[in-house]
C-alpha cells in the first residue's frame, strides 16, 4: 500500500513538473537558471521573496545554516542576505568604479563577477591560495599604505584571532577618502575566549568550528573606531518596498578613512 502511495506521489510530482514545464514556465522563454530552480522545486514559484541581485522572485529562498535553518539563499544566484544588502551599496558605487582600486577578501563568486565587470582594478584576496588570485593574510596585508579606494570584507574578521591588527591593516591600505564595507555575524553580546581552540567548543560558543568570536555591534564598532575608522551603519530595516522581501537582515558597516 505504501509502495503504491509512493508511486502515485512520484507520478503526481512528475506530471506537475511536466505541466509547469510546458505551460507555466516554458524553459525556452526564460533564463535557464531560473527555470531550472523552479523545476527542481515547483513550490518555489511565487513572489514573496525577491533577489535584488538576479532580479527574480520566489515563494521562498533556500534554507541555510545548520544550527537554526533560515531562508537565506537565492536559488538562482546563491546570494545570501549580506550579499543582497551589500549589492545595494555596490549599485550606488557602480557608475564610479571605473579605474578605482578594489580589494575583496574571501571573494564571493556573485560579487566577484560584478566587480570584474565594473572596470575597476580588482584584487581578490584570501588566506587560501585556491580561493583567490592573491594570497593575503589580513593581519599583514602585502600592499602599500593608501592603496585601495574600496575594500569589501564580509564574514572574515570573526575568524581572525588578532582582529584588531587586521582592522589596522585594513585602515592602512585604504586610501584617505576610501571606504571599507564590513560585515560579521552579530549577536546580542560579545562572546570571545581566545584560549578556546577545540573545534567542537568553538561550534558551541560561536556557531561555527572555525570562528573565534561572535561580536555584538557595540564591540565591533568600538574596535573599528580604535583602528581610526569613522563609521556609518547600513541597517537593513531602512530599505523600503521590494527590498523588504529580499530579507536583508545583516548590518553592513561602512568604515571610512578620512
Ligand atoms: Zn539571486
Amino acid at each position: 500500500m505504501s509502495t503504491l502511495k509512493g508511486l502515485l506521489s512520484v507520478t503526481r510530482r512528475m506530471a506537475r513538473k511536466a505541466l509547469l514545464h510546458l505551460f507555466v514556465f516554458p524553459f525556452w522563454t526564460m533564463d535557464k537558471e531560473y527555470s531550472r530552480a523552479l523545476l527542481a522545486d515547483p513550490d518555489r514559484l511565487g513572489t514573496e521573496r525577491y533577489c535584488n541581485i538576479c532580479g527574480y522572485r520566489f515563494a521562498k529562498f533556500n534554507l541555510c545554516n545548520n544550527r537554526k535553518p533560515r531562508e537565506v539563499e537565492c536559488p538562482v544566484c546563491k546570494s545570501r542576505e549580506r550579499h543582497r544588502h551589500l549589492y545595494i551599496h555596490i549599485c550606488s558605487l557602480f557608475p564610479f568604479l571605473q579605474g578605482k582600486k578594489i580589494l575583496h577578501f574571501a571573494p564571493e563568486e556573485i560579487l566577484k563577477k560584478i566587480f570584474l565587470e565594473s572596470g575597476a582594478q580588482y584584487y581578490d584576496a584570501d588566506i587560501d591560495p585556491d580561493k583567490a588570485r592573491y594570497q593575503v593574510d589580513i593581519t599583514s596585508i602585502p600592499f602599500e599604505d593608501n592603496s585601495f579606494d574600496y575594500i569589501f570584507c564580509c564574514h572574515v574578521l570573526e575568524h581572525i584571532p588578532d582582529d584588531r591588527k587586521a582592522m589596522k591593516e585594513l585602515y592602512r591600505v585604504l586610501k584617505p577618502g576610501g571606504t571599507a564595507y564590513l560585515a560579521v555575524p552579530l549577536g546580542a553580546h560579545l562572546v570571545e575566549d581566545l584560549s578556546v581552540t577545540d573545534p567542537q567548543e568553538r561550534l558551541r560558543l560561536y556557531h561555527q568550528e572555525d570562528h573565534v568570536r561572535i561580536y555584538n555591534i557595540g564591540e565591533f564598532t568600538r574596535r573599528l573606531k580604535a583602528a581610526n575608522f569613522t563609521l556609518d551603519l547600513s541597517r537593513p530595516n531602512k530599505f523600503p518596498g521590494a527590498l523588504k522581501s529580499a530579507k536583508l537582515t545583516n548590518i553592513i558597516v561602512l568604515a571610512h578613512k578620512r
